[in-house]
């Protein structure tokens, strides 16, 4: 703030950013860990309790990738300062298959662990706006994810309450599906998902839009259990705390608290995808086409979750324009009997 005025000049810079990747990347460096003797300890640890049969794992282990002691932390928090938080803003929502970190901060780790004070992030990413290192536009994006997301579903989890995971608005049953489960991108074609998944397997991360858009949209459209994927992202990710987990997964991302979170369902189809990634280019599905072997399952499967859900979101006003569209679709017979059976992604 510049006073009582927003810096800038305006509240929100969101017009200025949503881009996607340039084609070859970003090209910014994100922030390494050098692992340590107890790194090595950890996994002998780990290794042990697998082999004894007293735990299961799922994912590859690797290098680890996210800052776990207090100096690392604030290593990190400098290198995203100084490198990353220029290109946040504009490339905070793309998705780019070369580059799994894009500008973000790898910071919701640490932050969860109590390694960091949200504050500090907050201080300096403010600093870096009034020395003239970083735009208003990545600023502003950035404080908001963690003063505004981040203190938002801390509140909320408090408020709903711990009965809030049963909640299913949607009546959405459907089990997870054993490849997601194990985490095998090996299994599905569409190139969004492999990819999506290959990343959690790898770094038990993905960015918010892979969470949101990619592997949210897909559970929503298909009609995944809520609570099952919630459960699903407490184990399958590093910064899986359960206090932040609700709100996202059942509120924002399934919308099964049927809209106390979120004004309506994050459901989209293949063409914001195809937008925001380039992914689609060497997809064998085809994000424009909604019927037949190349159609689009997250195209086919956005019309199919609408025709399904028609009754139980037909009160929402913000959802009158695409039911409008839902009843011009000249297929829509043949998209949910194809949908209906679909059984491979
Ligand atoms: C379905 C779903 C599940 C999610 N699960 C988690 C989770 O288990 N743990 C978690 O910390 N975040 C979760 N998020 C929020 C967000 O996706 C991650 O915080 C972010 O991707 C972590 O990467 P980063 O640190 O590079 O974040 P950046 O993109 O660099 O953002 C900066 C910081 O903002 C905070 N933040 C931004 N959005 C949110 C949000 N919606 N909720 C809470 N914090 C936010 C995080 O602390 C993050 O570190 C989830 C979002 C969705 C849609
Ligand atoms: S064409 Fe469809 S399935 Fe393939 S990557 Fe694009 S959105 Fe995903």
């Amino acid at each position: 703030m510049d006073g009582t005025s927003p810096a800038g000049g305006e509240w929100n810079f969101d017009h200025e950013n949503r881009k996607p990747a340039p084609k070859g990347g970003l090209g910014v460096q994100h922030f390494e860990v050098v692992e340590n003797d107890i790194d090595q300890s950890v996994r002998e640890t780990l290794d042990e309790l697998e082999r004894s049969g007293k735990a299961e794992f799922i994912g590859l282990d690797g290098p680890r990738k996210f800052a776990g002691t207090r100096t690392e932390a604030l290593e990190a928090l400098k290198h995203f300062i100084q490198h990353q938080l220029p290109l946040f803003g504009p490339y905070e929502d793309a998705v780019h298959d070369q580059e799994w970190v894009l500008a973000h901060s790898m910071l919701s780790a640490p932050l969860n662990l109590g390694l960091l004070d949200p504050m500090e992030l907050v201080i300096e990413a403010e600093n870096a706006y009034r020395s003239g290192h970083a735009p208003i536009s990545s600023v502003e994006g950035f404080i908001r994810q963690v003063v505004g997301w981040r203190d938002y579903v801390w509140h909320l989890y408090w408020d709903f309450g711990a009965d809030y995971t049963d909640s299913n608005a949607l009546e959405a049953n459907a089990e997870l599906p054993q490849w997601l489960m194990n985490l095998d991108h090996t299994a599905v074609e569409s190139r969004c998902l492999s990819h999506a998944l290959a990343g959690v397997s790898t770094n038990a991360w993905a960015h918010h839009i892979q969470r949101l858009m990619i592997l949210g949209n897909f559970a929503l459209q298909r009609g995944l259990n809520p609570k099952q994927l919630n459960d699903w992202f407490v184990d399958a990710f590093v910064d899986g705390t359960p206090w932040v987990m609700p709100a996202n997964v059942i509120g924002m991302s399934q919308y099964a608290d049927g809209g106390r979170m979120s004004t309506k369902p994050y459901a989209a189809g293949g063409a914001y995808i195809n937008k925001m990634t380039n992914l689609c280019g060497g997809c064998k599905f085809d994000p424009k086409v909604r019927v037949g072997p190349t159609a689009c399952p997250m195209t086919a499967g956005y019309w199919n979750f609408l025709d399904r859900n028609q009754a139980k979101l037909r009160g929402n006003p913000r959802m009158n324009q695409v039911f409008a569209g839902l009843r011009k679709l000249s297929d829509r017979e043949a998209l949910v009997a194809q949908e209906s059976s679909r059984d491979s992604f």
